[in-house]
C-alpha cells in the first residue's frame, strides 16, 4: 500500500481513476502535467483540500482534449515539473508538508515565469470526496470519459477518404512537380523544429480565428499557385500537421473559406502527418 501517489499520466481517464483511488484510500495525490511550453502542479486530497473531481466534476468532451502526442511538449518542461513533483512528495513524506493543497503552480516556459493561483476549495457536493459520495468503488473510466486511457495519439476521422491523401501520394505529387500549396498548420515552435520545404506555415489557431494577415498570406499563395497551374481548375491545397488530426480540422475550415474568403480550392489533408512522412518516406526527417 502506498502513502503518497504521484500522478504523471497524460490522459483524462487515468486522472479520474488515480484521483478516485486516492480519495477511497485516503492518500494525498501529487499531480503534475505538462503540455507544449506549459506545466502545472498541485496536490489533491490533502489536508482538507479539494480532489480532482472537486475541480473537474465532469470530464471534458474528448475532442477538446489535447495530449502530448498531438500537442507536443519539450522534454525539459515535464522534467522541471517532475522535479517539483518529487519535491512535494518528499516534503509530505518527511512531515514538512506541502503548500500545494488548493494551490496550482503554473509554469510558462516560454516566458520563464511561474505563477501560483488559488483553486476552489473542497466541494461538499463532490461525487468522490463530498458529503454524500456516489463514487464508492472504482468504475469504468474510459466509458465515463468517452476516451481511451492512453497517451498514444487519438486518430480523428473527420474527413472522407476522398478528402485525404497518403504520404506516398504526396511524395508522388512533389516528384511530379504539379503546382499545389502545402499548408503546415502546426504551432510555429514546432515548425521551427522541422518542416517540409516550400510549405506555408499558418497555425490552426490562426485559421480558426481567421487572422487577417494569415488569411491575406493564404490568398496570395493560392493566387501564385493558380498562376503556375495555367488552367481553370481549383488550386490543390494539401494540409499537413504532426499526426494528421489538426490537419483534418484545418481542411474543414478551408472548405468553408473556399470561394468566399479565398479563391476556390481543393483542400485535402495528408493522412498521418509529418510523423507518417518520417516513418514511411524520409527516415532522416526529425521525429519529435
Ligand atoms: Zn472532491
Amino acid at each position: 500500500m502506498y502513502d503518497i501517489v504521484a500522478d504523471c499520466s497524460d490522459n483524462v481517464p487515468t486522472r479520474y481513476l488515480v484521483n478516485d483511488a486516492c480519495v477511497l484510500g485516503g492518500k494525498p495525490l501529487v499531480s503534475a502535467s505538462a503540455l507544449r511550453m506549459e506545466g502545472q502542479l498541485t496536490v489533491y486530497n490533502y489536508e482538507g483540500g479539494p480532489c480532482y473531481r472537486c475541480l473537474y466534476p465532469v470530464p471534458p468532451p474528448p475532442e477538446t482534449v489535447t495530449n502530448c502526442s498531438d500537442g507536443g511538449v519539450l522534454g525539459v518542461v515535464p522534467g522541471i515539473m517532475g522535479c517539483f513533483q518529487a519535491l512535494e512528495v518528499l516534503k509530505i513524506a518527511s512531515g514538512q508538508g506541502s503548500s500545494c493543497s488548493q494551490q496550482l503552480l503554473m509554469l510558462d516556459a516560454q516566458d520563464v515565469r511561474f505563477r501560483s493561483i488559488r483553486l476552489r476549495p473542497r466541494q461538499a457536493g463532490c461525487a468522490a470526496c463530498g458529503e454524500n459520495p456516489t463514487v464508492t468503488a472504482l468504475q469504468d473510466y474510459e466509458a465515463f470519459c468517452g476516451s481511451s486511457a492512453t497517451d498514444k495519439c487519438r486518430r480523428l476521422c473527420l474527413l472522407s477518404k476522398e478528402q485525404r491523401i497518403s504520404v506516398q501520394e504526396y511524395k508522388e505529387i512533389l516528384e511530379g512537380g504539379a503546382p499545389h500549396l502545402l499548408l503546415d498548420v502546426r504551432p510555429l515552435v514546432e515548425v521551427d523544429i522541422c518542416h517540409l520545404p516550400l510549405s506555408l506555415s499558418i497555425p490552426l489557431a490562426s485559421l480558426e480565428d481567421r487572422k487577417t494577415e494569415h488569411v491575406q498570406l493564404l490568398k496570395e499563395r493560392i493566387v501564385e499557385a493558380k498562376q503556375r497551374l495555367k488552367s481553370e481548375s481549383c488550386v490543390p491545397v494539401y494540409v499537413i500537421c504532426k499526426m494528421g488530426n489538426d490537419s483534418q480540422r484545418a481542411v474543414q475550415i478551408l472548405q468553408q473559406m473556399a470561394g468566399l474568403e479565398v479563391e476556390p480550392i481543393s483542400a485535402k489533408d495528408v493522412s498521418g502527418g509529418l510523423m507518417a512522412w518520417a516513418q514511411k518516406i524520409d527516415p532522416s526527417f526529425p521525429q519529435y
